[in-house]
């Protein structure tokens, strides 16, 4: 197997320099690319496999930069920012970054973020146990119907449709809702236990719809 190719958008040379210790440690090849101009110009040159994008860079910043990619391309991008509060900005600007990890961040745990969104993005991914209806507004899980509401129903798709997306409540409630206001978190928050549990009915002790601390909620298929 070819070892998927990571390129790091980061100035800072000894935080660089670490990534690429440890992804090439961890059987990844990487190339790191320090000035915000030339890191879309990398992108087209080298394809890489994923992308470890840091928001303060020199010339365009990491923002412009995944708005520009995102015009074009699904690579698999993770977000690098200085501020765990910044997380909750870059979500609500829906950018459309894969994961996000905060500064300072341990190396180990850059890495396994870096295996396990190689591992979702691949095209040979485990077989997902879902179908979508689109027509009859349904969802089945393993063949068998998923009883939900129209508002379960939305929420559960915008989840399916981009798996392993952090989604926070926010923006739940608009793709939910759209034009009521009057709507709060804490009705995103019944909602998803609400589907757990019909999932969990269908699919004993799996878990699909994962809390991330501090941003929101996300989809996702464990592997088989
Ligand atoms: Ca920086």
């Amino acid at each position: 197997m070819i070892a998927a190719h990571i390129l790091i958008a980061e100035d800072e040379p000894k935080i660089a320099a670490l990534l690429a210790d440890y992804l090439r440690m961890a059987g990844y090849e990487s190339t790191t690319v320090g000035e915000g101009d030339r890191v879309l110009a990398a992108i087209a040159a080298q394809t890489p496999d994923l992308l470890l994008l840091d928001v303060m860079l020199p010339g365009k910043d990491g923002l412009q930069i995944l708005r520009e990619l995102r015009q074009r391309s699904t690579l698999p991008v993770i977000m690098l920012t200085a501020r765990a509060d910044e997380i909750d900005r870059l979500l609500g600007l829906d950018l459309g970054a894969d994961d996000y990890i905060c500064k300072p961040f341990s190396p180990r745990e850059v890495v396994a973020r870096v295996r396990a969104l190689l591992r979702r993005a691949a095209p040979d991914a485990a077989a997902n146990p879902f179908t979508i209806d689109e027509a009859a507004q349904r969802i089945f899980l393993a063949g068998r119907p998923v009883a939900l509401t129209t508002s379960e129903y939305r929420l559960l798709h915008v989840l399916m449709t981009h798996r392993g997306r952090i989604y926070s409540r926010d923006q739940l409630l608009d793709l939910m809702h759209g034009d009521l206001r009057d709507v709060t978190d804490r009705v995103v928050d019944s909602h998803i236990r609400n589907l757990r549990r019909k999932l969990e009915d269908l699919a004993p002790g799996q878990s699909y719809i994962h809390a991330v601390y501090g941003a929101g909620y996300r989809f996702e298929v464990a592997e088989g």
